[in-house]
């Protein structure tokens, strides 16, 4: 697409308010000297997106939510095709963090915990793509769930392979998150790994684990059809915890307890036993979000103490995007049977009921912002 081209708005889904939605069209400005142009060719909707209509993080509203985006570059300033090394037309993934990359936890690699505050937005934490930059902040395109999003110097971007279908390179942030969440774990080649919560970011990590050597890999839920999921995924056992008690078949598949257990189900009960189902001196990784002002209670002596376990949260991406999208490059896991169904930002609404009744068998489901029509009535693409 040349500059010339360039549609001068972009179609966008607006989170008007809490529990209220809209399709409606910002202006896209000139892109800047150190600036790209992102049309988005597919948006992940993440539970976190659900989150955020129902007002449960914060009042960013209004609000283009979507921070799982890919696409290509629409245009580019002089100097970002320079430090960038990208051109227009070229693939690329966004991480959804804007770091600072001045204070000491940016300076350190942790920019997922960057520590400037934007007073000008009020935000007491990073800047995030889709999730606390409001549509009001010019120039209002920060967020996935739209046809063209702004992408200034401060952004990361990551160039994906020109043939690596968007249904597969949409999984590249949840990846991320899920190779977080191994590199957290400092996983030795051998270890074993039990991962709880068969999501796509939990499957992800089955697959990350596998790619990063583990020996066994367990995979812990609640529901068959996503733990037979989590056998192609690189699970070599898979555990119901509603059928099963989880430490003992743990026992049985390993002979002892993990050397890793990583929780992604996002729920006390789950924390909890994820500290279980560690061996002494084992490492648990936190990287479910529970809800606002969820407690989690571990017998400090019998479980933490005496056991020395390392807890260790990992919240977000940093970090995982080069080896997520190495992974995904190789395709040797079913990537694109995760990306179950596929919406028009108009159907967004419609996309968020399934996802929260769980319906159809979704497992991911993605918006395509240039569609322009609805996709077909099972939201899968025609
Ligand atoms: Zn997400
Ligand atoms: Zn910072």
């Amino acid at each position: 697409m040349s500059e010339s081209t360039l549609p001068t708005t972009s179609r966008q889904l607006v989170f008007t308010e809490r529990d209220a939605m809209a399709v409606s069209d910002s202006p896209v400005p000139p892109t800047g000297d150190d600036d790209v142009l992102l049309r988005v060719a597919l948006v992940g909707i993440c539970a976190t997106d659900l989150h955020l209509l129902a007002g449960h993080i914060g009042d960013p509203f209004p609000l283009v939510p979507g921070h799982e985006f890919v696409g290509e570059v629409a245009a580019i300033g002089p100097a970002a095709a320079r430090s960038r090394g990208l051109a227009v037309g070229d693939h690329v993934a966004v991480e959804m963090l804007l770091p600072c990359r001045s204070c000491a936890r940016c300076r350190e690699g942790r920019y997922n915990l960057c520590e400037a505050d934007d007073m000008a937005l009020g935000l007491e934490r990073g800047r995030q793509y889709g999730v606390n930059i409001p549509r009001t902040v010019e120039p209002g395109l920060w967020g996935g769930y739209s046809e063209y999003l702004h992408v200034p110097a401060e952004a990361t971007t990551h160039r994906l392979p020109d043939a690596m279908p968007w249904e597969r390179a949409v999984l590249v942030e949840p990846l991320a998150v899920a190779y977080r969440t191994i590199q957290r774990a400092r996983l030795s080649p051998g270890e074993s790994v039990v991962i709880i919560g068969p999501g796509p970011v939990g499957l992800l990590a089955a697959a990350a684990a596998r790619a990063a050597g583990a020996g066994r890999v367990i995979v812990a839920g609640t529901r068959d059809s996503r733990l037979e999921l989590a056998r192609r995924f690189g699970a070599d056992a898979v555990v119901n915890t509603r059928e099963t008690d989880a430490v003992a078949a743990v026992r049985a598949e390993l002979g002892g307890l993990a050397d890793v257990v990583i929780e992604i189900a996002g729920v006390a009960a789950a924390q909890q036993q994820a500290v279980q189902l560690a061996r002494r001196g084992g490492r648990v990784v936190l990287a479910g979000a529970c809800g606002a002002n969820v407690a989690v209670t571990f017998r400090a002596d019998e479980e933490l103490l005496t056991r020395e376990i390392d807890l260790l949260p990992s919240f977000l991406s940093a970090g995982g995007f080069e080896p997520a999208i190495a992974l995904l490059g190789r395709n040797e896991f079913p990537f694109t049977e995760l990306v179950t169904h596929r919406f028009a930002l108009e159907q967004t609404a419609e996309a968020f009921a399934t996802i929260a009744a769980r319906e159809a068998g979704v497992i991911k489901a993605v918006l395509e912002p240039g569609l322009r029509r609805p996709a077909p009535l099972d939201g899968r693409a025609a």
